[in-house]
């Protein structure tokens, strides 16, 4: 409730779409799509690839990128293909530079003494070797290290051709035990993300992993709380327990899969929409991300399949679909195709999003598109959201119709617990919408999840009712984007207002209660700035709102001036380097550690700050070579939090150290 009343997904415009599901479509249209969507479909799907332990790089992220491509052109988008990009530690892709793949075929790990028994086996259990484990055999004593991170964790410690267990870090406790002290592996428990929920489950085994750029790996087994503390406890007592650890497995260069396929366009087929999902992670990895995957999976079948069937014309312009190993492969493939990303008009990312709460513990959101790129792409994710939220209610407190309610036979009935919020980080979106790529996106996911990244994240947890919906949504969303015709412009136009209306009121609410006249007013003038872009890309989609939308920009506003910033201010004007394109961190890439050292000090008060992520992301998408350090904390300041100057200053610099930004 708190959630959804929070960001307001309210009813827009009740009456003057009165006789419509979707205020912008005519029925024909929300039918067409609703007829075709079916969420058992995708929960199929997600079983179908759980079954791949989907490590980037690895023969089972290589099956499941074929087991897409096929279905995706069985489902009639005849152009689907697998793009294999380099990943071998040396191939860039911009200044990512790619990691090594990993081929794992079998280990265990038993107990040799005293108590001869196994303890873990890959691939029975999948997350029970960390990823880029290679080749060993070894019989060895276990010692207990704590995190195993800084060298007071060892003391006095022998670890020299032993085992250790440790909780912090993987490639951390790597370096520290057997790069620096001679241990022959290790076994970890490290934590899985905190939620609410965090230690209730004793035997959450978390995916982990080493580095990749690191050949020399041995290996590490991943064992639950339940098992690490049995075995902390036997060591305390003073127990001598040996292990027998034996791996096959190497890392090996090899390819980052990519697939993509479309519905192309008719008269503007050169403009594209996007769908994007990771495909990769843990097996079985069913709602991070199967369910993503699965889910614009249906969004292309059900979408192809209506046009095929004539119940939908074909689109105006082309509908991309691209499934991808997380970050990594966007990075790679939006560097080898510059022309698409420019031609890409706005897209939808979907990561996780079929968890049942009761399970999973997580709801559903639709992040809006960066502040730094508003897009009319939010108001219609918008409008779709608030018709499947309105729908699923209305099932859910009065029964009847469950084909109108969005549920699926064997599926939940629950409302569609779902908010609109800001843009957050932690996934392909972070790439597309990056100012070098430049492609607005709305995020599908669900958070928390109580399951991430561990053995129990199971297609069990998932729901054929959610899957559909959220592909009804997907379909909507991107159907809008690409074939809304001109002459329902007006109608958008009217939701767009609505929609920009309500956040312009929350805008002024921040201002009227910003302790300083110059920030109110800043805050008064990017929330101008941030409608004006957004109808702006109406117009550029729709060219019958042209006139209209110019006229509304030409009329004289109440906005009061920005006085000039008090002393303090910095005048400096930061430029990109055009080798740096795409984010910083690119999945198990930080290139400020690259270019710094992996020991350097990158921690600055504006990424400490809540949503510090997002913050500095921002910073750099805003560095065009004409803003000040002052003028990009101005639109930080006015579009997201106060924010000192000085510290989008020390920010900057800590970019220009390491050459991602120089000074004009
Ligand atoms: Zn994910």
């Amino acid at each position: 409730m708190l959630l959804i009343l929070a960001f307001g997904v309210i009813a827009v415009a009740d009456a003057a779409a009165a006789d419509r599901t979707v205020p912008f479509w005519p029925e024909a249209v929300t039918d067409a799509i609703h007829a075709e969507v079916d969420g058992l479909a995708a929960l199929r799907t997600v079983r179908d690839l759980g079954r791949h332990h989907r490590v980037h790089g690895s023969p089972g992220f290589a099956a499941a990128a074929e087991l897409v491509r096929e279905r995706a052109t069985t489902a009639g988008l005849i152009d689907a293909v697998i793009e294999r990009l380099p990943a071998d530690g040396r191939t860039r892709y911009a200044h990512f530079r790619s990691y090594l793949g990993w081929d794992p075929k079998e280990a265990t790990l038993d107990e040799a003494s005293p108590r001869a028994r196994r303890i873990a086996r890959f691939p029975d259990l999948p997350v029970a070797l960390a990823d880029y484990s290679q080749d060993a055999d070894v019989t060895a004593e276990l010692v207990d290290v704590g995190r195993g991170t800084a060298p007071a964790d060892y003391g006095a410690k022998d670890v020299r051709g032993r085992l250790v267990l440790a909780s912090g870090p993987l490639p951390l406790v790597h370096r520290r035990a057997v790069e620096e002290r001679g241990a022959a592996g290790f076994l970890s428990d490290y934590p899985n993300q905190r939620t609410a929920w965090s230690g209730d489950d004793r035997d959450l085994v978390r995916w982990g992993h080493l580095s990749p750029y690191q050949t020399k790996n041995t290996f590490a087994f991943m064992v639950s709380p339940r098992q690490s503390q049995e075995l902390r406890a036997r060591l305390a007592a003073g127990e001598k327990v040996v292990l027998r650890a034996r791996v096959r497995a190497r890392m090996a260069p090899a390819t980052y899969d990519v697939v993509t396929a479309t519905i192309p366009g008719t008269d503007r087929a050169g403009e594209e929409v996007v769908l994007t999902a990771h495909l990769c992670h843990q097996s079985a990895g069913a709602n991070d991300n199967a369910s993503g995957s699965a889910a614009i999976l249906e969004v292309a079948r059900a979408l192809q399949s209506a046009v095929a069937r004539g119940t939908l014309p074909r689109p105006r312009r082309t509908i991309r679909f691209l499934w991808v190993p997380e970050i990594a492969g966007s990075q790679a493939w939006l560097v080898r195709h510059p022309e698409t990303a420019r031609a890409t008009v706005a897209g939808i990312h979907m990561d996780m999003v079929g968890g049942l709460l009761a399970t999973t513990r997580g709801t559903f959101h639709v992040s809006r598109s960066a502040e730094s790129r508003p897009h009319v792409v939010d108001e219609i994710a918008r409008a779709w959201l608030e018709t499947v939220v309105r729908a699923s209610e209305r099932y859910a407190e009065r029964g009847g119709d469950g084909y109108a309610g969005l549920a699926w036979p064997s599926g939940s009935r629950e409302s569609f617990l779902a908010d609109l919020r800001g843009v957050e980080m932690g996934s392909d979106h972070e790439v597309f919408e990056e100012a070098s790529f430049g492609v607005p996106m709305v995020y599908f996911h669900d958070w928390p999840d109580a399951t991430i990244h561990t053995n129990k994240d199971l297609p069990e947890n998932l729901d054929a009712t959610k899957l559909g919906r959220v592909a009804y949504l997907g379909a909507g969303i991107a159907w809008t984007l690409a074939a809304l015709p001109d002459a329902e412009a007006p109608r958008l136009l009217a939701v767009a207002r609505a929609g920009l209306g309500e956040r312009s009121a929350r805008a002024a609410l921040r201002a009227d209660l910003a302790g300083d006249t110059r920030d109110a007013a800043l805050i008064r003038r990017e929330a101008a700035a941030v409608a004006g872009e957004t109808l702006r890309s109406l117009a550029a989609l729709w060219p019958s709102a042209v006139a209209t939308v110019r006229e509304e920009e030409a009329r004289p506003r109440a906005v009061s001036s920005v006085p000039a910033p008090a002393a303090g201010s910095d005048p400096r004007v930061p430029v990109r380097n055009p080798e740096v394109r795409g984010p910083l961190g690119v999945y198990y890439y930080d290139h400020l550690s690259e270019v710094l050292g992996p020991d350097a000090d990158a921690e600055t008060a504006l990424g400490r700050r809540e949503g510090g992520e997002v913050l500095t992301w921002e910073a750099l998408n805003l560095v065009d070579g004409r803003r000040s350090v002052q003028e990009i904390r101005d639109v930080l300041t006015g579009r997201y939090a106060v924010v000192p100057v000085a510290e989008v200053a020390e920010y900057l610099d800590l970019l220009a150290r390491a050459r991602v930004v120089s000074w004009k």
